[in-house]
């Protein structure tokens, strides 16, 4: 069975790019570890009375570009490597979108669904209390990821805000807009993952109007995509899922009803006028576009040679193992791997910093053409970039990135 976990398949990917690109032994062996980490316990006073012990991690990958950067996940089996991985996924991002960042990661092992708001308050305060030395603006600025929010993002401003003595709202992106939060932040990864879709259709000669889609994982960037897709692009979402479960309709779904509907009753399934699909089957569907917007290693060497979509758009972070990667490349599956295709959310939060920095305020109309810009221009580095050493495009992403992050390593004389 395939190694899966998630860091030592980011060393992989990265050896795969530090060979092509000729990268030094001991450059490879600084890239392939983070620079620094923080482990930590978090005590939270539960609403029963009792004091429970949560654990948090904090992971700062590599900040050769600039701060490190990157979000805060909760989630019951959350792990350092996977921090680690994640982190590692943040550097490269940041680089292939030419953004002055470098990569972190935090998490804490929790299942959020169990907390009640007051003790999420508690344990993000414990967190930030826990963590307050390690971040900052000019140091990491932390942002959200799986299941935490803009509330969230709030309560650790806040309490950053408290320790230090004034208000400090570049600390964190992610933000509510009442707080320093940056207009177009909240649809910004699927924004961004809709543009590389954009520019890939028009390489692939595929009309995005009418054209069907599937989103596996209806959290925040799902949801999103689907919305951008059907009202901006025209496109038709025949099937998404959610971690209980999935809808299928061939006629279309309404991606705003059915996020009501979500909401509502805590799924999708069972949405009226849908059939039901399961999170296996919906990666296998035949569709135009496939969005992997839930977790990693969601396609694997088992079930990569049956999918059947021409694009897939990684709005997870790594949901497709290095067997998989082959396997799609060589079925003629249009990858636009998670760190190219994500990249918008992070390129949002650093807009949000800049303004945050400045005590500035822009307006949608700013952002969203600021942020077609990055992604347009980064598609198509790591397309030319795929097209000149002939490999798919994950490899490609990982050349440009790698090399952007060596080169700054290298020229401050690190290495
Ligand atoms: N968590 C998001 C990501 O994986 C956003 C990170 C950020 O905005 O810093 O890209």
């Amino acid at each position: 069975m395939a190694e899966l976990n998630p860091f030592k398949i980011a060393q992989q990917q990265l050896k795969i790019a530090a060979d092509k690109l000729g990268l030094s032994q001991e450059m490879y062996d600084f890239l392939s570890i983070p620079m620094r980490e923080l482990h930590v316990s978090i005590p939270v006073k539960m609403d029963n009375g009792k004091t429970k012990v949560f654990q948090g991690f904090r992971v700062q990958y590599n900040d050769a570009l600039g701060p490190n950067k990157g979000g805060i996940r909760w989630h019951p089996e959350e792990t350092i490597d996977t921090v680690r991985a994640l982190s590692a996924w943040m550097t490269w991002k940041c680089a292939v979108v030419n953004i002055p960042l470098g990569g972190g990661k935090g998490g804490i092992i929790c299942n959020p669904k169990e907390l009640s708001e007051g003790e999420k308050e508690r344990l993000a305060r414990g967190y930030i209390r826990a963590i307050n030395y390690f971040i900052g603006p000019e140091k990491d600025i932390p942002a959200p990821d799986v299941y935490t929010t803009p509330q969230i993002m709030s309560w650790m401003m806040d309490e950053f805000s408290k320790l230090r003595g004034y208000y400090s709202p570049g600390v964190i992106t992610g933000k509510p807009i009442i707080n320093g939060g940056s207009q177009g932040r909240g649809d910004a990864t699927a924004r961004g993952g809709v543009y590389t879709v954009r520019e890939a259709a028009k390489i692939l000669n595929i009309d995005l109007k009418g054209c069907t889609v599937a989103v596996q994982g209806y959290g925040n960037a799902g949801y999103f995509a689907a919305k951008i897709m059907t009202e901006e692009m025209g496109a038709k979402v025949v099937a998404v899922t959610d971690s209980k479960g999935g809808i299928y309709c061939e006629d279309g779904l309404d991606p705003e009803a059915v996020k009501k509907f979500k909401a509502e009753t805590s799924s999708v399934i069972n949405f009226p006028g849908s059939k039901p699909i399961s999170n296996e089957e919906i990666l296998e569907l035949k569709c135009d576009v496939l969005f992997p917007s839930a977790l990693e290693n969601v396609l694997t060497d088992k079930n990569a040679g049956n999918v059947k979509a021409k694009i897939s758009c990684e709005l997870a972070n790594g949901p497709t193992t290095p067997e998989a990667d082959e396997i799609l490349y060589k079925n003629g599956v249009f990858v636009i791997p998670d760190f190219l295709a994500n990249a918008g959310g992070v390129t949002v939060s650093y807009f949000e910093w800049v303004q945050n920095i400045h005590g500035n305020v822009w307006t949608a109309e700013e952002v969203r053409p600021k942020l077609d810009n990055k992604m347009t221009l980064a598609f198509h580095d790591v397309y030319n970039m795929s097209k000149k050493h002939g490999v798919h495009m994950r490899t490609a992403a990982y050349l440009v990135a790698v090399q952007r992050v060596a080169d700054a390593v290298k020229i401050r004389g690190w290495i």
